[in-house]
């Protein structure tokens, strides 16, 4: 029989590509005056055919071009995860590698870089005692201001365990 490992493998972040409109609801409502107003069904669909372009300067996640930064981001992850790199500190520095070589402005590239790291990165995952839902733990804002602006796919981290 053979034996298994005393502890489960630890688990590694996967770039997952993935549709805005299939994003868990960012509720409960995000604490910051411009992103109080909540995104429901209509409101995300009318977004996605009639994107707005506008950029606000009342905070970082909504100084964004979201739609640049996440066709970048998006991009990127679809190249690394054809080439089938397992480290982790490998797949950071190739997606790093990618971004610099884009050449956007630094607070888009600064945008993509958040994407993309696996610290910062839009994470979702399972809450405790919730095996069917996604929730977002980590992002809640930026999906927020993709949503508002219309953005269609976009670049998140799951953590899993290693393939074998
Ligand atoms: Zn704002």
């Amino acid at each position: 029989m053979p034996s298994e490992p005393a502890y489960p493998p630890e688990e590694q972040p996967r770039y997952k590509l993935r549709w805005l409109l299939t994003m868990p609801r960012t509720d409960p409502p995000i604490a910051r005056d411009c992103m109080t107003a909540r995104l429901p069904w209509p409101t995300r669909l009318a977004r996605q055919i009639a994107p707005h372009t506008r950029l606000q300067d009342c905070c970082w996640p909504h100084g964004i071009d979201w739609r640049q930064a996440s066709a970048a981001a998006f991009a990127i992850a679809r190249q690394v995860n054809r080439e089938h790199i397992t480290d982790e500190d490998e797949l950071a520095e190739r997606a790093f590698d990618l971004i610099r070589a884009v050449g956007l402005p630094e607070q888009q590239q600064e945008a993509v870089e958040t994407l993309l790291s696996h610290a910062d990165g839009i994470t979702l995952d399972h809450l405790a005692g919730d095996r069917w839902r996604l929730s977002c733990m980590n992002g809640r804002k930026r999906t927020h201001a993709m949503l508002e602006v219309g953005v269609h796919r976009t670049v998140v981290i799951r953590w899993r365990a290693p393939r074998r």
